[in-house]
């Protein structure tokens, strides 16, 4: 079987947004520490620059020309908080082609069944006309889009385990029964959006489950309701692919929020997303959001990677159910009757 994939681009490093904390640096110590493990044995590649048509899947056209714009004219503010300069554009190219090659790798018959791509600007929070919150295009979207679109996959789960809510994520898919989008995230946080409630609309009622937690949250909420909650919803949806937009803010040490997860709970976090995975005989992609302190963001980032592409998984004791997650699967029931299970 192929090797598990990496695809990065060095123009990850050439979106500079000044002193900020969605920095350089970040991709710096992410890719050291895998390269100080030489690169976990994962086969390692440069992405390449999304087709226009790839993004435009998501994004229409007037708002690629405009963030092209944008860094030709060598860079400026979109929103209070996201910031371009003249290598911005071509970064988020590179960082959607590289979440678009992913799933184009995992879905083609031979390839390998676990991958990852780690770019930044990161994407979840961007809205199909709008950049936000560090985020210009929404890569885990276009990677779905692909999967849908040029792979014939039915549905698509993703697992947004970044500490924000996904808003743009939500919003792309929130009328489309074929991506059940799954976000666990602090609440109330930035940007304030993904209530218990908001589920969906129209075709795609209850194929959103936003999954808010309250601040100081740890492993014990975060890993139980990725165990108990996300796995049956996959179990019972049949995604033809797995995506995680993997942010790594919810980690104890991160600066921006106020959860409280541990390398160990990514590690468990993946483990469980790993046996879906095998339990549905479909592949994972992890396409990295945030996560901005680097200690933290490196570490979580190689140890999610470890397990998801480990040859055999590790012996791991039972997830304990937290009643964060009974609550959860209990609000989910009605729809997802194998999820309602746990809370009975
Ligand atoms: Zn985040």
């Amino acid at each position: 079987m192929a090797p598990p994939l990496l695809l990065r681009h060095p123009s990850s490093r050439e979106h500079d947004t000044g002193t900020h904390p969605e920095r350089p640096a970040r991709i710096v110590a992410v890719e050291r520490a895998l390269a100080e493990r030489d690169w976990l044995g994962w086969d390692v590649r440069e992405s390449p620059a999304a087709e226009r048509e790839v993004v435009c899947a998501v994004h229409p056209e007037a708002y690629v020309d405009s963030v092209e714009a944008v860094s030709a004219a060598g860079g400026g503010a979109l929103d209070a908080d996201t910031v371009m300069s003249e290598g911005s554009y071509r970064a988020a190219l590179h960082a959607a082609g590289g979440a678009a090659a992913l799933v184009d790798a995992l879905l083609d018959g031979d390839g390998p069944r676990v991958g990852a791509s780690l770019h930044r600007p990161p994407g979840h929070h961007a809205l199909p006309t709008r950049a936000m919150g560090f985020c210009l295009f929404n890569n885990v979207a276009v990677a779905a889009r692909r999967a849908l679109d040029r792979w014939g996959a039915e549905r698509v789960l993703i697992l947004d385990w970044d500490v924000h809510h996904g808003n743009g994520t939500n919003d792309i898919f929130h009328r489309d029964p074929t991506v059940l989008y799954v976000s666990i995230h602090e609440s109330p946080l930035y940007p304030g959006t993904g209530p218990a409630g908001d589920a969906g609309s129209g075709p795609g009622e209850g194929y959103t489950v936003n999954l808010p937690v309250p601040a100081g949250s740890g492993d014990a909420v975060w890993c139980s309701l990725v165990e108990h909650v996300v796995a049956p919803l996959g179990l019972e949806y049949r995604p033809g692919l797995l995506l995680i937009s993997a942010g790594f803010d919810a980690h104890v040490r991160d600066p921006l929020a106020g959860c409280r997860v541990t390398r160990e709970g990514y590690a468990q976090m993946a483990a469980s997303m790993r046996t879906l995975g095998e339990e549905l005989d479909v592949p994972v992609g992890v396409v990295l959001e945030g996560g901005y302190d680097l200690v933290a963001l490196a570490e979580s980032t190689v140890v999610t990677l470890e397990v998801l592409g480990a040859e055999h998984p590790e012996d791991r004791p039972p997830v304990a159910l937290h009643p964060h997650a009974t609550q959860a699967a209990g609000r989910l029931a009605e729809r997802w009757p194998l999820v309602g299970v746990v809370a009975t």
